[in-house]
């Protein structure tokens, strides 16, 4: 059979596998421990911390759609980050982008302040800082790609070819675009992370994480340090529901990227809008990257106000159908302040930095019927203009 499209894998992964009942659905086997045929000889499974078959099922249908050699799915994504970061020894290099999840941000600075790893933090954006973080030698450079929130893109190929070259790894936070709109692994990356609790999941109800290697030692080695430390999904009834999300992925997917662009094309235009920032835009100064490397847009945006904290203020009062929230990627419509929420570990100086500004809001466009996402925020927009 020809090589099956992501769509095929996320829905078709694991179904009909059942040998007993012959169930269309993989059962869910919420057993903590399971019973050794011969004592001296343990089955495939033992104990659920070390696996069970609803966390191999996610495993294997995660690996297949980043295209990897293995994976290990662990409690959430920050789980996920903590299981990569057992491959740095003291005296290596980790080469951070200065924009990045919050909290991804926060464990990078509180391990290196522990004196796990040392720590970079350049604009990755700026090649010339790239190319000169990687020549000097480092263990690992860390991408976000968009990153978090201001949906900066970075080359994944160039920087993967570069770090080869330097004998560096690559590590890619794909959260924000899932792996239906984009395969670190096929650009050269040696690990793709994933909080599975955003778009994987896709519905608010579940939180979890992935590291997918495109090693099949490496898959192996994080499986033994994810047992070792208890970073594991061992609840299985999580993993299912995970599962469950992924086999809508595609079709979410659609959506999400449909109603980002049409709230785009509202922020763009109005006059109470400072600065779009989308991937999909022309003016995105990433986007040419983007449209290489990536099959869609994706369904994050975020954007900048004109004015001050009041008009922030004034947008937040007035949305209906937008749930003021952090986490993303959920089938409901979410917005929220960085400054004060998705970022607040960020001190200000690194806020700064980041480019993260004070009318700054980000967007997870649901799945919501288009036009009603559009007019609830234009008339929390009009409310800016006509000084209400
Ligand atoms: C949410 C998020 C994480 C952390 O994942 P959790 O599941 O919350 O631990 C990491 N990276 C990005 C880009 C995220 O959005």
């Amino acid at each position: 059979m020809s090589k099956l499209h992501s769509q095929t894998v996320a829905v078709r992964t694991g179904i009909e596998t059942d040998p007993v009942h012959h169930a269309v659905v993989p059962p869910l086997y919420l057993s903590s421990n399971f019973a050794f045929t011969d004592y001296k000889e343990p089955g495939q499974f033992d104990y659920a911390r070390s696996g069970n078959p609803n966390t191999k099922l996610l495993e294997e249908t995660l690996a297949g759609l980043e295209e990897g050699a293995g994976a290990v799915v662990t409690n959430c994504g920050l789980a996920a980050i903590t299981l990569v970061m057992q491959l740095l020894e003291q005296d290596d290099t980790l080469v951070i982008p200065h924009d990045c999840y919050g909290g991804s941000h926060r464990l990078f600075q509180a391990l290196a302040k522990k004196g796990h790893f040392k720590l970079k933090i350049i604009d990755q954006t700026d090649f010339a800082q790239v190319e000169k973080a990687l020549t000097a030698k480092p263990k690992m450079i860390w991408l976000e790609t968009p990153s978090n929130p201001l949906l900066r893109i970075v080359d994944v190929k160039a920087i993967c070819t570069l770090a080869k070259a330097n004998g560096a790894l690559v590590a890619a936070d794909n959260t924000f675009l899932s792996p239906l709109l984009q395969k670190p692994l096929t650009l050269g990356a040696d690990f793709v992370v994933h909080s599975c609790t955003k778009y994987i999941n896709g519905h608010s109800d579940a939180l979890g994480g992935v590291v997918v290697c495109a090693d099949a030692q490496h898959a192996e080695d994080l499986g033994w340090w994810s047992n070792c430390l208890g970073l594991t999904d061992c609840a299985a009834l999580n993993n299912y529901m995970i599962l469950r999300g992924i086999r809508t992925l595609s079709a979410r997917m659609t959506v999400h990227q449909q109603n980002a662009q049409k709230l785009v094309e509202l922020l763009v235009a109005h006059e109470a809008v400072d600065k779009v920032f989308y991937p999909g835009l022309a003016s995105h100064p990433g986007h040419d990257i983007a449209k290489k490397q990536q099959t869609g847009f994706g369904g994050m945006l975020s954007f900048e106000l004109k004015g001050g904290v009041q008009q922030v203020e004034t947008v937040l009062d007035n949305v209906n159908l937008f749930s003021i929230a952090e986490s993303l990627g959920g089938t409901e419509s979410l917005i929220c302040y960085p400054s004060t929420m998705t970022h607040r570990a960020m001190d200000a100086a690194a806020q700064a930095t980041a480019g993260i500004g004070k009318t700054l809001l980000r967007i997870s466009a649901g799945i919501e019927y288009g036009d009603d996402l559009v007019a609830d925020l234009r008339q929390a927009l009009n409310k800016i203009v006509n000084g209400e």
